[in-house]
Protein backbone atom coordinates (compact mmCIF):
# COMPACT_ATOMS: atom_id res chain seq x y z
CA UNK A 1 0.00 0.00 0.00
CA UNK A 2 1.29 3.50 -0.53
CA UNK A 3 2.85 4.90 2.81
CA UNK A 4 -0.01 7.74 2.48
CA UNK A 5 -3.36 6.01 2.21
CA UNK A 6 -5.24 9.05 1.57
CA UNK A 7 -9.17 8.37 0.61
CA UNK A 8 -9.76 11.72 -1.09
CA UNK A 9 -7.58 10.36 -3.88
CA UNK A 10 -10.13 7.51 -4.45
CA UNK A 11 -13.61 9.48 -3.93
CA UNK A 12 -14.62 10.94 -7.42
CA UNK A 13 -14.78 13.93 -7.77
CA UNK A 14 -18.76 14.94 -8.26
CA UNK A 15 -19.04 12.65 -4.93
CA UNK A 16 -16.47 14.83 -3.15
CA UNK A 17 -18.10 18.23 -4.38
CA UNK A 18 -21.88 16.60 -2.46
CA UNK A 19 -23.34 18.12 0.27
CA UNK A 20 -25.47 15.60 1.79
CA UNK A 21 -29.37 15.75 1.82
CA UNK A 22 -31.14 16.95 4.45
CA UNK A 23 -34.35 15.61 5.21
CA UNK A 24 -36.56 17.03 8.12
CA UNK A 25 -35.54 14.35 10.32
CA UNK A 26 -31.90 15.20 9.85
CA UNK A 27 -32.79 19.34 10.52
CA UNK A 28 -34.09 18.77 13.54
CA UNK A 29 -33.27 15.60 15.67
CA UNK A 30 -35.81 14.78 18.60
CA UNK A 31 -33.97 15.47 22.07
CA UNK A 32 -36.66 13.73 24.27
CA UNK A 33 -38.79 16.65 25.02
CA UNK A 34 -41.96 16.22 23.74
CA UNK A 35 -42.21 18.12 20.69
CA UNK A 36 -44.65 19.32 18.10
CA UNK A 37 -43.72 17.59 14.95
CA UNK A 38 -45.45 19.78 11.87
CA UNK A 39 -42.23 19.45 9.34
CA UNK A 40 -41.92 16.66 7.28
CA UNK A 41 -45.70 16.62 6.04
CA UNK A 42 -46.59 13.20 7.78
CA UNK A 43 -50.15 12.50 8.29
CA UNK A 44 -50.07 12.84 12.55
CA UNK A 45 -52.51 10.06 12.93
CA UNK A 46 -50.78 7.20 14.61
CA UNK A 47 -50.20 3.88 13.56
CA UNK A 48 -46.77 2.57 14.19
CA UNK A 49 -45.25 3.77 10.78
CA UNK A 50 -46.67 7.00 10.11
CA UNK A 51 -43.59 9.41 11.22
CA UNK A 52 -40.48 8.83 8.53
CA UNK A 53 -37.94 6.10 10.05
CA UNK A 54 -34.50 7.72 12.18
CA UNK A 55 -32.13 8.47 8.81
CA UNK A 56 -28.95 7.77 10.37
CA UNK A 57 -30.66 4.67 11.83
CA UNK A 58 -28.89 5.99 15.45
CA UNK A 59 -30.68 2.99 17.75
CA UNK A 60 -29.54 0.53 15.44
CA UNK A 61 -25.68 1.56 14.66
CA UNK A 62 -25.31 2.52 18.15
CA UNK A 63 -25.99 -1.50 19.28
CA UNK A 64 -24.51 -2.57 16.24
CA UNK A 65 -21.46 -1.02 16.97
CA UNK A 66 -21.73 -1.78 20.92
CA UNK A 67 -21.60 -5.79 19.51
CA UNK A 68 -18.02 -5.37 16.94
CA UNK A 69 -16.42 -3.18 19.46
CA UNK A 70 -16.70 -0.31 17.17
CA UNK A 71 -17.59 3.34 17.21
CA UNK A 72 -20.93 3.91 15.59
CA UNK A 73 -19.59 6.12 12.97
CA UNK A 74 -17.40 3.25 11.52
CA UNK A 75 -20.86 1.62 10.60
CA UNK A 76 -23.44 2.45 7.71
CA UNK A 77 -26.65 0.56 7.33
CA UNK A 78 -28.43 -0.24 3.80
CA UNK A 79 -31.56 -2.56 2.12
CA UNK A 80 -28.93 -5.20 2.39
CA UNK A 81 -25.96 -5.33 1.62
CA UNK A 82 -26.81 -5.07 -1.97
CA UNK A 83 -27.24 -1.33 -1.64
CA UNK A 84 -24.10 -1.05 0.36
CA UNK A 85 -22.59 -2.71 -2.15
CA UNK A 86 -23.81 -0.27 -4.99
CA UNK A 87 -22.95 2.37 -2.74
CA UNK A 88 -19.74 1.50 -2.69
CA UNK A 89 -19.14 1.21 -6.15
CA UNK A 90 -21.02 4.68 -6.84
CA UNK A 91 -18.54 6.27 -4.23
CA UNK A 92 -15.53 5.13 -5.40
CA UNK A 93 -15.84 3.93 -9.04
CA UNK A 94 -15.77 6.28 -12.02
CA UNK A 95 -17.92 4.68 -14.74
CA UNK A 96 -16.17 3.82 -18.03
CA UNK A 97 -12.99 5.16 -16.57
CA UNK A 98 -12.20 3.05 -12.86
CA UNK A 99 -12.32 -0.60 -12.89
CA UNK A 100 -12.63 -3.15 -9.87
CA UNK A 101 -11.34 -6.85 -9.81
CA UNK A 102 -13.53 -9.81 -8.71
CA UNK A 103 -12.23 -13.58 -7.80
CA UNK A 104 -14.77 -15.77 -9.76
CA UNK A 105 -16.16 -18.24 -8.61
CA UNK A 106 -17.79 -15.69 -6.17
CA UNK A 107 -21.08 -13.74 -5.27
CA UNK A 108 -22.86 -13.05 -8.55
CA UNK A 109 -23.51 -9.53 -7.37
CA UNK A 110 -20.57 -7.67 -7.84
CA UNK A 111 -20.21 -8.49 -11.61
CA UNK A 112 -24.12 -7.05 -11.93
CA UNK A 113 -23.51 -4.20 -9.79
CA UNK A 114 -20.24 -3.54 -11.29
CA UNK A 115 -22.83 -4.24 -15.15
CA UNK A 116 -25.21 -1.10 -13.43
CA UNK A 117 -22.46 1.05 -12.77
CA UNK A 118 -20.64 0.67 -16.07
CA UNK A 119 -17.79 -0.27 -14.58
CA UNK A 120 -15.25 -2.86 -15.68
CA UNK A 121 -14.91 -5.61 -13.48
CA UNK A 122 -11.56 -7.66 -14.18
CA UNK A 123 -11.83 -11.27 -13.35
CA UNK A 124 -8.60 -13.02 -11.48
CA UNK A 125 -10.14 -16.78 -11.22
CA UNK A 126 -9.02 -18.43 -8.04
CA UNK A 127 -6.80 -21.33 -8.29
CA UNK A 128 -8.54 -24.67 -9.01
CA UNK A 129 -8.26 -25.69 -5.30
CA UNK A 130 -10.21 -22.14 -5.03
CA UNK A 131 -7.38 -20.03 -2.93
CA UNK A 132 -6.65 -16.56 -3.98
CA UNK A 133 -3.96 -16.28 -6.80
CA UNK A 134 -2.12 -13.45 -4.85
CA UNK A 135 0.69 -12.93 -7.88
CA UNK A 136 -2.43 -12.67 -10.96
CA UNK A 137 -4.63 -10.35 -8.74
CA UNK A 138 -1.83 -8.21 -7.75
CA UNK A 139 -0.81 -8.10 -11.71
CA UNK A 140 -4.13 -7.57 -12.74
CA UNK A 141 -4.38 -4.33 -10.85
CA UNK A 142 -3.72 -1.25 -12.87
CA UNK A 143 -3.72 2.65 -12.01
CA UNK A 144 -7.94 2.91 -12.12
CA UNK A 145 -8.34 -0.46 -10.30
CA UNK A 146 -10.25 1.31 -7.50
CA UNK A 147 -12.14 -2.01 -5.46
CA UNK A 148 -10.70 -5.13 -4.65
CA UNK A 149 -13.60 -7.68 -3.86
CA UNK A 150 -12.91 -10.66 -1.83
CA UNK A 151 -16.14 -12.98 -0.24
CA UNK A 152 -14.67 -14.37 3.07
CA UNK A 153 -15.81 -17.25 3.30
CA UNK A 154 -16.43 -17.23 -0.21
CA UNK A 155 -19.72 -18.16 -1.85
CA UNK A 156 -20.27 -20.80 -3.62
CA UNK A 157 -17.00 -22.03 -2.66
CA UNK A 158 -17.82 -22.28 1.26
CA UNK A 159 -14.10 -21.79 1.66
CA UNK A 160 -11.98 -19.07 3.53
CA UNK A 161 -8.95 -17.55 2.78
CA UNK A 162 -5.80 -17.33 4.89
CA UNK A 163 -5.11 -14.39 6.35
CA UNK A 164 -1.85 -13.64 5.31
CA UNK A 165 -3.20 -13.98 1.39
CA UNK A 166 -5.51 -11.22 2.23
CA UNK A 167 -2.75 -9.19 3.88
CA UNK A 168 -0.55 -9.57 1.28
CA UNK A 169 -3.89 -7.88 -1.03
CA UNK A 170 -4.34 -4.89 1.54
CA UNK A 171 -1.18 -4.69 1.98
CA UNK A 172 0.47 -4.28 -1.68
CA UNK A 173 -3.19 -2.49 -3.09
CA UNK A 174 -3.53 1.26 -3.33
CA UNK A 175 -7.35 1.08 -4.10
CA UNK A 176 -9.66 -0.55 -1.19
CA UNK A 177 -10.23 -3.80 -0.38
CA UNK A 178 -14.12 -5.15 0.11
CA UNK A 179 -14.34 -8.03 2.37
CA UNK A 180 -17.93 -9.58 2.36
CA UNK A 181 -18.10 -11.55 5.47
CA UNK A 182 -21.95 -12.51 4.29
CA UNK A 183 -21.10 -16.02 6.38
CA UNK A 184 -18.62 -14.96 9.18
CA UNK A 185 -20.82 -15.96 11.72
CA UNK A 186 -20.48 -19.75 10.78
CA UNK A 187 -16.86 -19.27 10.56
CA UNK A 188 -13.72 -20.18 12.73
CA UNK A 189 -11.72 -17.96 10.95
CA UNK A 190 -10.97 -14.21 12.48
CA UNK A 191 -13.48 -11.05 11.17
CA UNK A 192 -11.44 -8.25 9.55
CA UNK A 193 -13.36 -5.81 11.52
CA UNK A 194 -10.97 -6.64 14.08
CA UNK A 195 -8.24 -4.83 11.66
CA UNK A 196 -9.91 -1.68 10.79
CA UNK A 197 -8.10 0.32 13.07
CA UNK A 198 -4.58 -1.13 11.38
CA UNK A 199 -5.85 -1.16 7.47
CA UNK A 200 -7.32 2.38 6.66
CA UNK A 201 -8.05 0.60 3.25
CA UNK A 202 -10.81 -2.26 4.14
CA UNK A 203 -14.49 -2.34 4.16
CA UNK A 204 -16.17 -5.08 6.00
CA UNK A 205 -20.07 -6.05 4.78
CA UNK A 206 -21.95 -7.81 6.72
CA UNK A 207 -25.86 -9.05 6.63
CA UNK A 208 -28.61 -10.03 8.96
CA UNK A 209 -30.12 -12.22 6.20
CA UNK A 210 -28.08 -15.21 7.01
CA UNK A 211 -26.81 -16.36 10.76
CA UNK A 212 -29.23 -13.65 11.50
CA UNK A 213 -32.18 -15.75 9.60
CA UNK A 214 -33.60 -12.03 8.73
CA UNK A 215 -33.38 -12.20 5.17
CA UNK A 216 -37.17 -10.59 4.80
CA UNK A 217 -35.81 -7.35 6.99
CA UNK A 218 -33.39 -6.42 4.51
CA UNK A 219 -30.20 -5.37 6.27
CA UNK A 220 -26.97 -4.74 5.38
CA UNK A 221 -24.23 -3.37 7.30
CA UNK A 222 -21.11 -1.90 6.16
CA UNK A 223 -17.78 -1.08 8.55
CA UNK A 224 -14.98 0.68 7.89
CA UNK A 225 -13.05 3.63 8.94
CA UNK A 226 -15.07 6.96 9.88
CA UNK A 227 -13.37 8.73 6.97
CA UNK A 228 -14.71 5.97 4.20
CA UNK A 229 -18.28 5.73 6.17
CA UNK A 230 -18.67 9.80 6.30
CA UNK A 231 -18.37 9.28 2.19
CA UNK A 232 -20.85 6.33 1.52
CA UNK A 233 -23.59 8.92 3.69
CA UNK A 234 -23.59 11.72 1.53
CA UNK A 235 -24.77 9.31 -1.22
CA UNK A 236 -27.05 7.26 0.56
CA UNK A 237 -30.72 7.92 -0.01
CA UNK A 238 -32.07 9.36 3.50
CA UNK A 239 -34.55 7.16 4.54
CA UNK A 240 -32.45 3.65 3.19
CA UNK A 241 -33.33 1.53 5.77
CA UNK A 242 -37.26 1.57 7.15
CA UNK A 243 -38.84 2.12 10.39
CA UNK A 244 -39.85 -1.73 10.85
CA UNK A 245 -36.38 -2.92 9.76
CA UNK A 246 -34.51 -0.45 12.16
CA UNK A 247 -37.07 -1.95 14.85
CA UNK A 248 -36.72 -6.17 13.81
CA UNK A 249 -33.52 -5.79 13.39
CA UNK A 250 -32.90 -3.43 16.57
CA UNK A 251 -34.52 -6.66 18.88
CA UNK A 252 -32.84 -9.19 17.28
CA UNK A 253 -29.14 -7.19 17.85
CA UNK A 254 -30.08 -7.32 21.48
CA UNK A 255 -31.34 -10.93 22.06
CA UNK A 256 -27.90 -11.96 20.37
CA UNK A 257 -27.23 -15.08 22.33
CA UNK A 258 -30.26 -16.49 20.32
CA UNK A 259 -28.70 -16.08 16.71
CA UNK A 260 -25.35 -17.24 18.33
CA UNK A 261 -27.75 -20.55 19.50
CA UNK A 262 -29.13 -20.71 16.45
CA UNK A 263 -25.51 -20.97 14.77
CA UNK A 264 -24.67 -23.56 17.24
CA UNK A 265 -27.24 -25.87 15.96
CA UNK A 266 -26.84 -25.32 12.07
CA UNK A 267 -22.91 -26.21 12.80
CA UNK A 268 -23.87 -29.27 14.58
CA UNK A 269 -26.13 -30.26 11.29
CA UNK A 270 -23.52 -29.17 8.69
CA UNK A 271 -21.17 -31.68 10.63
CA UNK A 272 -23.92 -34.51 10.31
CA UNK A 273 -24.72 -33.49 6.90
CA UNK A 274 -21.16 -33.78 5.88
CA UNK A 275 -20.96 -37.19 7.28
CA UNK A 276 -24.05 -38.42 5.67
CA UNK A 277 -22.97 -37.25 2.27
CA UNK A 278 -20.12 -38.84 2.61
CA UNK A 279 -21.89 -42.04 2.15
CA UNK A 280 -23.41 -41.04 -1.22
CA UNK A 281 -21.34 -42.88 -4.45
CA UNK A 282 -22.32 -40.05 -6.75
CA UNK A 283 -21.00 -37.35 -4.63
CA UNK A 284 -16.64 -37.13 -6.12
CA UNK A 285 -15.66 -34.55 -3.78
CA UNK A 286 -17.33 -32.03 -0.76
CA UNK A 287 -15.25 -29.04 -0.35
CA UNK A 288 -14.31 -27.49 3.29
CA UNK A 289 -17.28 -25.58 4.49
CA UNK A 290 -17.31 -22.26 6.76
CA UNK A 291 -20.69 -21.19 6.05
CA UNK A 292 -24.19 -22.52 6.44
CA UNK A 293 -23.58 -24.68 2.79
CA UNK A 294 -21.81 -27.19 1.25
CA UNK A 295 -20.76 -27.30 -1.79
CA UNK A 296 -20.37 -30.57 -3.63
CA UNK A 297 -18.74 -32.32 -7.17
CA UNK A 298 -20.92 -35.10 -8.16
CA UNK A 299 -21.23 -37.17 -11.63
CA UNK A 300 -23.67 -35.10 -13.02
CA UNK A 301 -24.68 -31.86 -11.53
CA UNK A 302 -27.94 -30.75 -13.66
CA UNK A 303 -28.98 -34.44 -13.60
CA UNK A 304 -29.17 -34.31 -10.01
CA UNK A 305 -30.61 -30.91 -10.01
CA UNK A 306 -33.58 -32.41 -11.70
CA UNK A 307 -34.14 -35.19 -9.65
CA UNK A 308 -34.14 -34.11 -6.32
CA UNK A 309 -36.67 -31.17 -7.74
CA UNK A 310 -39.42 -33.73 -8.22
CA UNK A 311 -38.75 -35.02 -4.89
CA UNK A 312 -39.35 -31.57 -3.76
CA UNK A 313 -35.99 -30.38 -3.11
CA UNK A 314 -34.38 -27.44 -4.26
CA UNK A 315 -30.86 -26.88 -4.17
CA UNK A 316 -28.35 -24.48 -6.16
CA UNK A 317 -26.35 -25.81 -9.76
CA UNK A 318 -23.31 -24.36 -9.53
CA UNK A 319 -22.31 -26.21 -12.72
CA UNK A 320 -21.91 -23.03 -14.65
CA UNK A 321 -19.39 -20.92 -12.87
CA UNK A 322 -16.20 -21.27 -13.01
CA UNK A 323 -14.11 -23.98 -11.92
CA UNK A 324 -17.02 -25.22 -10.09
CA UNK A 325 -18.42 -28.20 -12.78
CA UNK A 326 -20.98 -30.86 -12.15
CA UNK A 327 -21.29 -29.01 -8.74
CA UNK A 328 -24.74 -28.39 -6.23
CA UNK A 329 -24.42 -26.06 -3.30
CA UNK A 330 -27.02 -27.56 -0.15
CA UNK A 331 -27.99 -25.16 2.26
CA UNK A 332 -27.82 -26.56 5.57
CA UNK A 333 -31.70 -26.62 6.54
CA UNK A 334 -33.25 -27.71 9.86
CA UNK A 335 -32.67 -30.94 11.07
CA UNK A 336 -35.83 -32.53 9.10
CA UNK A 337 -35.26 -30.89 5.97
CA UNK A 338 -31.72 -32.51 6.14
CA UNK A 339 -33.02 -35.80 6.39
CA UNK A 340 -35.44 -35.12 3.61
CA UNK A 341 -32.46 -34.16 1.67
CA UNK A 342 -30.00 -37.07 2.55
CA UNK A 343 -32.93 -39.78 2.44
CA UNK A 344 -33.85 -38.37 -1.72
CA UNK A 345 -30.11 -39.03 -2.26
CA UNK A 346 -30.47 -42.21 -0.65
CA UNK A 347 -32.79 -43.20 -2.59
CA UNK A 348 -31.30 -41.86 -6.54
CA UNK A 349 -27.89 -43.89 -5.23
CA UNK A 350 -28.40 -47.42 -6.62
C1 LIG B 1 -26.31 -13.86 0.81
C2 LIG B 1 -25.14 -12.99 0.56
C3 LIG B 1 -25.19 -11.63 0.84
C4 LIG B 1 -26.44 -11.04 1.44
O1 LIG B 1 -26.99 -10.06 0.69
P1 LIG B 1 -28.21 -9.23 1.33
O2 LIG B 1 -28.48 -8.24 0.26
O3 LIG B 1 -27.69 -8.61 2.59
O4 LIG B 1 -29.32 -10.19 1.59
C5 LIG B 1 -24.08 -10.86 0.64
N1 LIG B 1 -22.94 -11.39 0.19
C6 LIG B 1 -22.85 -12.70 -0.07
C7 LIG B 1 -21.57 -13.27 -0.53
C8 LIG B 1 -23.95 -13.54 0.10
O5 LIG B 1 -23.84 -14.84 -0.19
Amino acid sequence: MNKIFNIKNLVRSNVQKLKPYSSARDEYKANGTDMVFLDANENPFKNGVNRYPDPQQRDLKLALAKLKNLKPEQVLLGNGSDEVLDLIFRAFCEPQIDNILTLPPTYGMYNVLAGINNVENKEVLLTVDYELDIKSILNAVTETTKLIFICNPNNPTGNAFDARSIKTLIENFNGIVVIDEAYIDFSSYESWINFLDIYPNIIIIQTLSKAYGMAGVRLGVCYASAEIITVLNKIKPPYNVNELTQQKALERVLKVDEVFTEVETIIIEREKLIENLQEVSFIETIFETETNFILVKLDNATKRYHQLLEKGIVIRNRTNQPLCENTLRFTVGTEQENEKLIKALQALDN
